[in-house]
């Protein structure tokens, strides 16, 4: 708000009053939606020029014909509660699976990786375990993975981060498959977890349902093949397919400054076909590929869709989930990375892009609001569940209510990231955020209402979605 009026030299007040005659009750540092602004600058005779869409539409993908799809193969990330074995399992398949020809295992790390099984087929990993990493990329509006494994060792239960990694896949849409882990361990029983899920509505096919899963242990490689298979099998049923021959796009993983080499980025190829000498821009940075390599190390000189490789020539680090495009015209590369840059330090004109409460009355009133997705966290299971059925029984026929995460315990980073990819509300029930979680609700303007009254809870969702929330200040 008060942006606005310094940009448009009108005092401060005359814009909070525009925005009230609109309805909404707003503060000077209130960020404002790209339909608000466009309606309150009108108002005073200015029209809004949103230069971050601009941009992104300049560059936005080409339709491809069907005949020029080709299959690719499925790009994993592996998720599960800590300890349970993920980073065995990605270690054992990365040890393990060496290309046909190829000598030696995969010796670097530059955050995913190729494999390829015994018939051919290929599965491409994303080497950072865990439903952190891959919400966070979510967050940044980056949808990389096509399949989760979700692992579980079968000595334990099912633990609470095993409950959110399911959450963060089912809100992503993305199958899993699950890996009951630790089998070789005396104390293992995979049935248990099996039971476990289940009685989540999770049935996997050993107890007569459609979900994927297979005993394996890590350690010791039991399992790891059938556990690929059918992750091509589940592959096949999504019929992935890209088009090879486009100028390639896809997503970067990660990227790091290296002393002698420069800047190195581990990007994944998603369509197209990458070469060195292309022109690519990721995020803000740009430049011409120098060199690419796979994850052994080789030196390769185009790399197809679902294929992970590190480049070296841009001009500075991108960041995990930064889409890259490639251009023709290197100009007009430089001037779209030359503009990224002024919109990240400017940061003024920004389009909201996460919902609160408050703004769900007015979408909804704009029709262009199908569904109100929500995470619960609360102090007892019975809180929790009592509010899951009260928020779910609000559905209407316009507007359905999804909990898309609920569980006991305080606020989190990772539902705080969930919520912020999956545009969602957070209702914590007696628990307050944890750790970092406020401050990056902040940073990523995510909604977090704290109740310790049921009813109240009820009351103001209710009130949201009639659009007559009384705004909090
Ligand atoms: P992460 O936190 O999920 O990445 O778990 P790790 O892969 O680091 O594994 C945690 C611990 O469990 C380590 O000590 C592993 O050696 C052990 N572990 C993992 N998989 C297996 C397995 O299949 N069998 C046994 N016995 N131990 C395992």
């Amino acid at each position: 708000v008060s942006d606005l009026s310094t940009m448009m030299d009108v005092p401060v007040n005359q814009v909070i009053g525009a925005c009230m005659s609109l309805g909404m009750m707003v503060t000077m540092n209130q960020r404002l939606d790209a339909e608000t602004m466009s309606i309150v600058a009108e108002e005073f005779g200015y029209e809004v020029e949103f230069v971050n869409a601009d941009i992104e539409e300049s560059i936005a993908e080409t339709v491809d014909n069907e005949e020029d799809l080709e299959p690719r193969a499925p790009i994993v990330t592996v998720m599960g509660h800590v300890d349970h074995g993920k980073t065995s399992l990605l270690d054992y398949i990365r040890e393990e699976n060496v290309i046909a020809g190829e000598s030696g295992g995969i010796t670097q790390h530059i955050g995913a990786y190729g494999v390829q099984l015994d018939n051919g087929q290929k599965i491409a990993f994303l080497d950072t375990p865990g439903h952190e990493a891959f919400t966070a990329m979510r967050a940044r509006g980056a949808q990389v993975t096509d399949i989760a494994i979700i692992v579980a060792a079968a000595d334990d239960d099912i633990m609470p981060q095993t409950k959110e990694a399911i959450s963060h896949a089912q809100a992503a849409g993305v199958p899993i498959v699950f890996a009951i882990n630790k089998i070789d361990k005396p104390t293992a029983n995979p049935d248990k977890i099996k039971e476990g899920l289940a009685q989540m509505n999770l049935l996997v096919e050993d107890w007569g349902g459609k979900i994927q899963s297979h005993d394996i242990s890590a350690k010791f490689g039991t399992g790891v093949k059938e556990l690929l298979e059918k992750v091509l099998l589940e592959a096949e049923l999504l019929d992935l397919k890209a088009n090879p021959d486009k100028p390639a796009t896809g997503t970067v993983v990660e990227a790091y400054l290296d002393k002698g080499r420069g800047y190195v980025s581990t990007i994944l190829v998603q369509a197209g076909t990458l070469r060195v000498g292309d022109y690519v821009l990721a995020g803000p940075r740009h430049g011409k590929v120098k060199a690419m390599q796979d994850e052994r190390g080789n030196d390769v000189t185009e790399a197809g869709p679902s294929t992970p490789v590190s480049i070296l020539g841009l001009d500075g680090a991108p960041q995990a989930g930064d889409k890259f495009n490639v251009f023709e015209d290197e100009r007009e590369a430089k001037s779209i990375a030359a503009k990224r840059t002024q919109l990240q330090r400017e940061q003024s004109v920004r389009t909201q892009k996460t919902l609160s409460l408050d703004e769900i009355g007015r979408r909804i009133a704009l029709g262009d609001f199908k569904e109100l997705n929500l995470i619960l966290k609360g102090d007892v299971d019975g809180s929790v569940e009592a509010l899951t059925d009260s928020f779910q029984k609000l559905s209407t026929e316009e507007i359905q209510v999804n909990i898309i995460h609920k569980a006991v315990g305080a606020i989190t980073e990772s539902d705080v990231l969930l919520a912020s990819a999956s545009d969602a509300i957070i209702i914590g029930f007696n628990v307050r955020p944890q750790g970092n979680a406020k401050a990056i609700a902040e940073q990523e303007e995510v909604d977090i209402r704290s109740y310790s009254i049921i009813y109240d809870a009820i009351n103001d969702l209710k009130d949201a979605m009639e659009g007559m929330l009384s705004p909090v200040f």
